[in-house]
């Protein structure tokens, strides 16, 4: 078992038998040596920085009906909500002014946000604050919309591809959204110039050892710079409410594991690690992951972006909990970087 993971800290890629020998396998005692090892080579690249960004939900309105996600367009219980130019501008204006760098915009594939209507957000953030870098996470778009957007000034885009397994995919969305429409997407963002982010939910339905191990190649296919994974957690009004949460330890193992692979990337520790930890993040970074976005959504629409249930928007988890934030982070040694935070090279 440590000749694998000190394989993988050498940069030598596994096959397909030694992953799953691996993630079968694993002892607490070998794992602990795994994240060991992920800490040392994030803090040989980052130092013991934990780069923030500032997540705005823009809105809740999707046309997607995504099995695992509460705010799937079937789900008649999700209040909508949008946020207007004015909210977006405000949330930047507040995040600025905490110390944040980056603005993440997340949405629902909501067509409310056209080219047109983004390309003026953008626009207007950039020119406000021009040493910000602007992420999206708003789904699937076509090649010219993401260069559109991409033109306007927007700099990264969070794209998980949720499994790389074409029949677990089946399993988790309905007959409309495929894979490869999903990796095309991700490889037409590279194209254009984006800092990109992948990544796949740990434990969601369905999922086999195979399955993670094909999401793990899939990325090394890719290599994207950002690599955002946590667990399924479900949500009691979708397909999926009976079935079980992803495990904890399971996600650490492989954010360790995402380190050794791909150094120099960016990793969050995600609040949906939060959510079923109390203190998830922190092990996230003691892990290797180096990136925490804290709620910067307006506070009367935090409770609305339910991807699953019970998601944290609060405390340490939200952007005025900074503070609280910097402390915990402290306590484990290390410290926010107010940094734009982009990739190293
Ligand atoms: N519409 C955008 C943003 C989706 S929300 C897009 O398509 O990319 C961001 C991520 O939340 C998703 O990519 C998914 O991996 C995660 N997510 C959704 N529902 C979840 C759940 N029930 N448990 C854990 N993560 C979930």
């Amino acid at each position: 078992m440590r000749d694998l993971i000190d394989n993988l800290e050498k940069n030598k890629i596994l096959s397909n038998e030694e992953f799953i020998f691996l993630l079968n396998n694993i002892s607490d005692q070998e794992a602990k040596y795994l994240f060991e090892k992920a800490r040392n080579i994030a803090n040989s690249v980052y130092e013991n920085k934990v780069y923030i960004r500032g997540l705005i939900e823009v809105s809740n309105y999707c046309k997607n009906d995504c099995y695992y996600c509460g705010i799937r367009c079937s789900n008649k219980n999700a209040n909508r909500y949008r946020l207007s130019f004015d909210d977006i501008m405000k949330s930047c204006s507040i995040g600025y002014e905490l110390g944040f760098r980056t603005f993440v915009l997340q949405g629902g594939e909501d067509s409310f946000f056209s080219d047109e209507v983004l390309c003026k957000i953008i626009t207007c953030i950039k020119s406000k604050y021009p040493e910000c870098a602007i992420t999206l996470s708003l789904g699937e778009r076509s090649y010219e919309s993401y260069l559109n957007l991409y033109n306007a000034g927007a700099d990264r885009y969070l794209l998980r591809h949720e499994t790389a397994n074409n029949n677990h995919y089946s399993k988790l969305h309905p007959k409309n959204l495929s894979l490869e429409n999903r990796k095309k997407c991700l490889f037409n963002l590279k194209e254009i110039g984006y800092q990109v982010g992948s990544g796949f939910m740990v434990g969601s339905p369905f999922q086999t050892t195979q399955n993670i191990v094909e999401d793990l190649l899939f990325l090394k296919e890719l290599s994207p710079h950002m690599i955002g994974i946590g667990p399924f957690i479900s949500h009691k009004d979708t397909p999926f409410k009976n079935y079980s949460n992803g495990n904890v330890n399971l996600t650490l193992i492989l954010i360790s594991i995402l380190r050794l692979m791909f150094p120099n990337s960016l990793i969050p520790a995600t609040t949906a690690l939060g959510t079923l930890c109390d203190n998830g993040r922190e092990l996230g970074i003691l892990s290797g992951a180096n990136v925490i976005m804290p709620n910067l959504s307006p506070k009367d629409v935090r409770n609305k972006y339910m991807l699953y249930d019970n998601k944290l928007a609060t405390g340490a988890e939200s952007a005025e909990g900074l503070d609280k934030l910097r402390n915990n982070l402290k306590k484990i040694g290390y410290d926010i970087s107010i940094e734009r935070g982009d990739y190293k090279e």
